[in-house]
């Protein structure tokens, strides 16, 4: 039987570098005011879409054109990444962004690469309050309680296992859920070490042509055809 394999690709510190929520934190709110609340989502005592919404409802919304800039000329794609993109395209492999991200930032930064991408999971953000607030669009269903925000993984259980093969490649906290029910995983960093905790089976990437290079092992240790 053949299936088509689907990557469900984290944006911030995956694509990316560096994660750009913290290097927005960084630059724009005092650090004892932006610190507990990351310290709080790591330590799981808040949500992800709790604590992603308190982390913007510390910036004004005015300072919008000055936080977008910043993150436009700060974030750096990791290596690798328009030949990744190139290659799932020739490939016939479907290629998602899901991505606990703000959509201010996610769509300029793929912008060179968009027609190739199938499709881009991410926040939203409203710059017409007094703070920015942070709308989510893609909430957890029936299946997921850890109240992600951007549930990766009620947008993974959407695509049929029978039809699918279905591949993470990720970095934190916001894509261990998604790696535990993928078929495969991807992974550096945080997600990476929690995975060998874990016993979950993965490679390991430092750029994208590590990715390359493990998606043609899929490719030819599954019975996965394209
Ligand atoms: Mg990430
Ligand atoms: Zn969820």
């Amino acid at each position: 039987m053949s299936k088509q394999i689907v990557i469900f690709c984290d944006f911030d510190g995956t694509i990316t570098e560096k994660d750009n929520i913290i290097d927005i934190m960084r630059t724009f709110v005092p650090e004892e005011q932006w610190k507990p609340i990351v310290d709080d989502i790591f330590a799981k005592k808040t949500s992800l879409r709790t604590g992603v919404y308190a982390l913007f409802q510390l910036i004004p919304s005015i300072r919008r054109k000055e936080v977008t800039d910043f993150v436009l000329n700060r974030a750096r794609i990791r290596e690798g990444f328009g030949d990744f993109v190139n290659y799932c395209h020739e490939q016939n492999i479907q290629l998602l962004v899901t991505s606990n991200g703000i959509d201010f930032f996610i769509h300029p930064i793929l912008a060179p690469y968009a027609e190739k991408i199938n499709r881009i999971y991410c926040n939203q953000s409203d710059f017409s309050g007094e703070n920015v607030e942070i709308i989510y669009p893609r909430p957890c269903d029936e299946h997921c309680d850890v109240d992600c925000g951007m549930c990766k993984t009620t947008i993974i259980r959407g695509y049929d296992s029978n039809r699918y093969f279905k591949i993470v490649i990720g970095d934190s906290i916001t894509d261990l859920e998604g790696a535990k029910i993928a078929d495969a995983v991807i992974a550096r960093d945080y997600l990476a070490d929690t995975c060998e905790e874990l016993g979950i089976d993965y490679q390991a990437f430092a750029n994208f042509h590590d990715c390359i290079e493990a998606l043609a092992t899929f490719i030819t240790r599954t019975e996965v055809t394209q």
